[in-house]
């Protein structure tokens, strides 16, 4: 779909002279990570190394991709930059905003018609700046790309935080805030701190129950919703090139769940074979051209422990089937040990919904799989026990299942298929009886299971499986059901055992669809007029940030000292709220509603230090900006995990605080603050989290000599007239202060251009 083959040539053309001159700086054998990493600098060919995990590096991305939730805000940036066209090849894919809750094509006509001025300023922005738009129906930005435009050795970034997808394509694809997108798509360059690597080998081979989900939802197990971040997770072994490259795409897309940067797979005939089956077997033939170039150096996976900063080791022969969850998908427990974890920690053990499909588990071998245990319903004699629900990634792989009989084959176990989009994975599902917030099990195969993310209700306990196993325990309607070991009773009264489930990596009749959902843009978009009315109360043009007031900032109030896990979900909740993605005064009125207020327990409720009443977060803090007073928000450890909306850093700069201080930011979230002008700080001295009090009010000195690697001194002004002093970190490079000084990175970006 108008994929951009003279580009990947060019990526193809100079990347092995990049290579060799980046290991002979480096002076050892490279990682696939670091040939793709020192190919896309945006110097060019390198003249310098780069040290993991210190290192801040200008790359210049191959694409960009956006999805329709986040794609409002970065283009409403886009359009503030005063260029004519996009810089590179971008994508945006209406996906978000379609509510599952009837059916596919019912649901589908509803969004359309809800969302037309949302979806109508998309497709006008993108005719008029060159980017490919990808409509409502079309697909799941991550499998649209891997289906259309991943590509072995490529770099791109997304504005979400699964574009890491396409690392199973051998991409090194990155998730980041709108503001990024924004720069990339003007034409600058890209900022990253060079990664820190952790090599994952797979020995032995998938098989029987086991899928590549599997794998994920172990590492995950291992390194948990951190242990990834500010790393690239490079796979290898011979676990690997027997497995699919969808398969890669699943364990690459959940890379996002452990917090990793990105990560990535060597090239190998999987590979090949999916560009051939998507209809780019040219893209191959350039591949095979430079494959040593797109894997490692052969002595680094001889010793991975030489070359990667951290090494996992996972035998694939062995490994079980695995549900994690509830609330985190970092809570992994193999099949076999449900049964007695169920029990010990009273977790509801029947299943009410299997939901299978979504971004992470929807390609041809996924779906085929699935269905032949949907086959063994009728043949065994079985009645599924559980709803169950199948979200296509796309509508190629819609259509294609549809034609390859599956989705009778769902229909007939009583499954329901909703349109080609996110919903039930981002809280788009209508799902009856939700609101009278029962506690309840569901299990899915999508990526993440926080609280509410899939219908609302916070007492439901999503667990995430593979698609088989989804299905599997949707037959079973029971969590503790092990299809390895366990029968069960079908209709007859008989005991039955399920075959373990078989399907075709690749359809044999070739991949197929009539009208995929693309609309390419206009050749000369000049003339195109993209229109925002200025009572909408779905999307508002920005107004440029104040810059800094070259001052230290005094006397903030605590606006909320946030306890435990405080996700971008926490701090901008999506479900509801998608709808206002391109109105930031209003979306600012979901700001931190999750978050929990570490003096009452509670989430929405904070004290009004100026009337001494507590109230909404956000009314609150409309209230200090009303005031004129400023203020700052306290955190915990992995402070804005989860999604890149940069909605997160935005609401809280526009509604006036000033600083997030926490034990440790998530890092797409610590970026999206900086960018957006605001001050991202941790802790030196974590404990003194413990020394925020209620009725602070707070300084934070030594703005004048802002400095990488300088710390700033925080005095905490309490209730009492007592104060403590104490050091904050920061991150910020000298580009970065630059941002901060100017109010945001945008105004810079303006300024370059004389706006
Ligand atoms: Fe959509 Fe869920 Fe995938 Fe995000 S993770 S792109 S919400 S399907």
């Amino acid at each position: 779909m108008a994929f951009d083959i003279e580009m990947i040539k060019a990526v193809y053309e100079r990347m092995p002279a990049r290579v060799e001159a980046a290991r002979k700086l480096v002076g050892r054998p490279l990682t696939l990570t670091e040939k793709i990493l020192y190919s896309h600098l945006w110097e060019g060919t390198p003249t310098q190394t780069f040290e993991r995990g210190k290192s801040y590096v200008d790359f210049a991305p191959d694409r960009v991709a956006m999805q329709d939730a986040t794609a409002q805000m970065a283009l409403l940036q886009f359009m503030q930059a005063g260029r004519p066209k996009v810089a590179v090849p971008s994508t945006v894919h209406c996906d978000h905003l379609i509510e599952a809750k009837v059916s596919s094509a019912t649901d589908l006509a509803v969004a359309v018609d809800k969302n037309k001025e949302v979806y109508d300023f998309l497709s006008s922005v993108s005719d008029k700046y060159g980017i490919g738009f990808w409509k409502a129906g079309a697909g799941i930005i991550h499998q649209v790309v891997i289906e259309n435009y991943a590509f072995p050795g490529g770099m791109m970034i997304g504005t979400d935080s699964h574009t890491v997808n396409a690392g199973g394509l051998g991409m090194i694809a990155i998730g980041v805030g709108g503001a990024d997108a924004c720069d990339v798509m003007a034409g600058l360059a890209w900022e990253l701190k060079f990664p820190k690597l952790i090599g994952v080998k797979l020995t032995g081979k998938l098989n029987g129950w086991t899928s590549a989900k599997d794998v994920i939802l172990k590492v995950a197990g291992i390194l948990t919703v951190k242990g990834g971040t500010g790393a690239v997770v490079e796979y290898f072994g011979e676990g690997v090139t027997s497995m699919s490259a969808t398969g890669k795409g699943t364990i690459a897309n959940m890379g996002a769940e452990i917090g990793a940067t990105t990560s990535t797979f060597g090239y190998d005939e999987s590979m090949a074979r999916y560009l051939a089956a998507t209809g780019r077997a040219d893209v191959a033939e350039l591949a095979n051209g430079i494959k040593e170039y797109l894997t490692a150096d052969p002595e680094v996976y001889a010793d991975p422990a030489t070359y990667f900063d951290q090494v996992i080791e996972i035998d694939l022969d062995t490994l079980e089937p695995h549900l994690n969850g509830p609330f985190t998908p970092d809570l992994a427990t193999p099949i076999s040990q449900m049964k007695e974890l169920a029990e010990k920690n009273g977790w509801p053990t029947k299943v009410e919904v299997g939901l299978i499909g979504s971004c992470t588990n929807s390609s041809y071998e996924d779906i085929s799989r699935a269905a032949s245990l949907a086959k063994q319903v009728a043949a065994k004699g079985l009645k599924t026990k559980a709803e169950y629900t199948i979200t296509p990634g796309s509508e190629q792989v819609r259509y294609t299942i549809e034609r390859d009989g599956f989705i009778d084959t769902f229909e007939s176990i009583g499954g329901k298929v909703f349109s080609n989009a996110c919903g039930p994975c981002i809280g788009q599902w209508a799902r009856a009886g939700a609101e009278k917030g029962e506690k309840n099990t569901i299990v899915h195969s999508f990526n993440r299971n926080f609280a509410k993310r899939a219908d609302g209700n916070p007492n439901t306990y999503a667990f995430v499986a593979s698609p088989e196993l989804v299905t599997a325990l949707a037959i079973a309607g029971d969590l503790t059901f092990n299809p390895l070991t366990d029968y069960l009773t079908n209709e007859a009264g008989e005991q039955v055992k399920l075959d373990p489930p078989k399907g075709d990596e690749l359809p044999t009749k070739g991949f197929a669809v009539e009208d995929a959902g693309y609309q390419a843009p206009a050749e000369d978009g000049s003339s195109v007029v993209v229109k925002v009315s200025p009572t909408s109360d779905r999307l508002q043009l920005l107004e440029p940030f104040t810059p800094w007031e070259g001052t230290d900032l005094k006397g903030l109030k605590l606006l909320i000292k946030a306890k435990g896990k405080c996700t971008t979900d926490h701090i901008s909740m999506a479900g509801p709220w998608l709808k206002y993605r391109g109105h930031l005064d209003n979306i600012s009125n979901n700001m931190l509603i999750g978050a929990l207020n570490y003096f009452n327990e509670k989430t929405d409720k904070v004290k009004n230090q100026l009337t001494g009443e507590y109230g909404p977060v956000p009314a609150t803090q409309r209230a200090y900006k009303a005031a004129g007073i400023g203020s700052i928000v306290v955190g915990d450890q992995n402070y804005g995990e989860g999604s890149s909306r940069e909605h997160a850093a935005m609401e809280p700069r526009h509604l006036g605080v000033r600083a997030v201080l926490v034990k440790s930011f998530a890092r797409i979230h610590e970026t999206n603050l900086k960018k957006q002008g605001m001050l991202a700080l941790t802790f030196a001295n974590e404990a003194d989290y413990d020394k925020i009090q209620e009725n602070d009010s707070i300084d934070i000195n030594g703005l004048a000599d802002f400095a990488p690697g300088k710390p700033l001194e925080i005095v905490l002004n309490h209730e009492d007239g007592s104060s403590d002093t104490i050091v904050a970190n920061h991150s910020y490079n000298d580009q970065q202060i630059e941002w901060f000084k100017a109010g945001g990175a945008l105004n810079i970006i303006r300024a370059s251009v004389g706006k």
